[in-house]
């Protein structure tokens, strides 16, 4: 069942994307050239608790860090660990905060130092796939109108989207329902109401779309070892559209 919000449950999550939102901000001035991924997860943890939040993810199912740290051919849920970044590599953070109740998700994928030009174009497609799909969250719109418009900005480009994972509701819980695949024909599954929030997240693979889970039981990788890239904002439907929690500046006003 999808658990819709009040607009003053809005204004809370917002209060959380936007704590989530300046810990990324911070965040992502440290990720350079022989930076650990260990080195990035302290920070955030610290950035998070200073916020007077938790952080989502850690301990979720036994997960040991407070980010996902996903470098190169890694597409989701790496462990944060002790090798340094090397220029030219693309590194996901995916992080998640708690504060007085409400979950924000954010990820994003960065250049570490310079990239190749195809690097910063699958950058630059998962990103513009990722607008396309919260354009669609307004009333009216149906579901699966989010996982078209994600999977038509990345085959267009001749990128793939992974299938296995998928963008889900959030609120008082990290993942509620709806799953929101970022692919599949428009016009299927719910109506969008005002009141929804969806974590919305394509991951997407410079070759093919399938993938690989490590024995860590957590890292997934793309099956051809090509690279990935995933960009994710947390969205709350409200009757003027949509309005995105999770982005800097603060939006004005909730809609209500
Ligand atoms: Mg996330
Ligand atoms: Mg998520």
């Amino acid at each position: 069942m999808i658990q819709k919000k009040s607009p003053e449950q809005i204004e809370k999550m917002l209060v959380a994307g936007q704590a989530l939102a300046d810990v990324i901000n911070e965040l992502k001035t440290a990720v350079a050239p022989g930076v650990t991924t260990l080195d990035l997860d302290a920070m955030a943890e610290r950035l998070i608790r200073e916020k007077g939040a938790e952080p989502s993810f850690l301990g979720y199912r036994g997960f040991p860090g407070s980010i996902c740290a996903s470098p190169n051919k890694v597409i989701v849920h790496g462990i944060p660990n002790d090798a340094p970044l090397a220029d030219g590599d693309l590194l996901s953070v995916d992080v998640g905060l708690i504060l007085d109740g409400w979950h924000a998700d954010s990820a994003h994928t960065y250049p570490v130092g310079t990239i190749t030009p195809k690097s910063q174009r699958l950058l630059d497609v998962t990103q513009a796939s990722l607008e396309a799909g919260i354009e669609m969250c307004r009333p009216g719109n149906r579901l699966t109108d989010i996982s078209h418009a994600v999977q038509r900005v990345v085959e267009h480009e001749g990128f793939s989207v992974v299938r296995e994972f998928v963008g889900h509701g959030i609120g008082r819980n990290l993942h509620e329902d709806p799953q929101i695949p970022n692919f599949g024909p428009a016009g299927r599954g719910p109506v969008i109401e005002a009141g929804m929030v969806f974590a919305i997240e394509p991951m997407v693979n410079a070759g093919g779309w399938r993938t690989r889970t490590l024995d860590d039981g957590w890292t997934v990788v793309t099956a051809d070892g090509k690279l990935s890239a995933h960009f994710e904002h947390t969205v709350a439907v409200t009757p003027a559209g949509p309005l995105v929690l999770t982005r800097l500046p603060a939006p004005s006003s909730v809609g209500a």
